[in-house]
């Protein structure tokens, strides 16, 4: 029998993509594959990739799931690596466990049993069965699921009403966006204002901030904006300089309804591109009254929308 060229188990599939060098694997833990030939000696011989194969093989096995085929190479093995959706903290990996029974059992009943076996760990992009193992007891001791004997079973549902008010939960938290996008210039002279007035004020209301620093990306740039600001709640535009990107970035946001807040140093006042006592910009002369100003008006602009 031939192996998996991720997670060494017996593949049950291994053929010879005719024309290409590249294989189609199948494998029982990361679903199935299609990966390179160069692709699969850069995993035999970089020893270091070796404690990353897990997310290789969670990326590999989600996508089977969702019926997308991965395709690994040399060129996107990196960028697959450090894009993967891998739980942050236990918490997380258990509501990744309870979605997908919740997934599963949609494409059923909710009475249904679905089946978890030992090599499913790579559903929720465990290490091991024993991570995964653990995360099934700790949603049986939370009380979101249930297995269907008291003897040791592999099949599981979502309990009720646990484990569904849990779920309503975790798709109310998906829909409500914490992001706050920050479009501003990239410029020493107002960088502190990223990290003294922008990041505390807005983690202090529990949200999350994000900006995109230019200067780090190339010309796909703009893609990779849209996409993040079409993901926020809100976004803060910072006037001073008066950067294009920032006006685009403003304009695209309030083209899409997404609420935007206007700030900007004081001393660029008279340089601003419109009129701003209808935007009701926020003017400031340091980083500590910018933050205390921008906690008011987040506070005003979007938690008192939420329910
Ligand atoms: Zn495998």
């Amino acid at each position: 029998m031939s192996k998996c060229s991720i997670c060494d188990h017996e593949a049950n599939e291994r053929v010879r993509i005719p024309s290409f060098q590249k294989f189609r694997i199948s494998c029982e833990r990361c679903g199935t594959y299609i990966i390179s030939e160069e692709a699969e000696s850069f995993l035999m011989n970089n020893s270091e990739i070796g404690g990353q194969k897990y997310i290789l093989s969670g990326y590999t096995r989600n996508a089977t799931l969702t019926k997308k085929s991965a395709e690994i190479s040399t060129s996107n093995i990196n960028d697959i690596i450090g894009s993967a959706k891998i739980p942050s903290d236990p918490l997380e990996a258990i509501d990744t466990l309870v979605l997908y029974l919740y997934h599963e059992s949609t494409k059923k009943t909710p009475d249904s049993f679905i089946p978890l076996t030992q090599n499913d760990y790579p559903l929720i992009y465990s290490k091991n069965l024993n991570e995964f193992n653990f995360y099934i007891r700790k949603a049986i001791e939370l009380g979101y699921i249930e297995n269907d004997t008291y003897d040791a079973s592999s099949e599981y549902r979502l309990t009720i009403p646990r484990g569904w008010i849990h779920i309503s939960e975790l798709n109310k938290v998906t829909r409500a966006s914490n992001q706050v996008f920050i479009a501003m210039w990239f410029d020493e002279k107002v960088n502190e204002i990223w990290e003294n007035a922008f990041k505390p004020a807005i983690k202090h209301v529990g949200f999350n901030p994000i900006r995109i620093d230019k200067t780090e990306h190339n010309e796909k740039i703009d893609d990779k904006i849209i996409a993040d600001i079409s993901k926020s709640a809100l976004l803060i535009a910072d006037l001073t300089g008066q950067r294009q990107g920032v006006y685009f970035e403003a304009g695209f946001a309030v083209g899409i309804g997404i609420p935007v807040i206007w700030t900007c140093r004081d001393d660029h006042k008279k340089k601003i591109h419109f009129d701003t006592r209808q935007y009701n910009c926020i003017f400031w002369k340091n980083p500590e009254e910018l933050k205390e100003k921008l906690i008011n008006r987040i506070e005003a602009t979007i938690l008192i929308k939420k329910p």
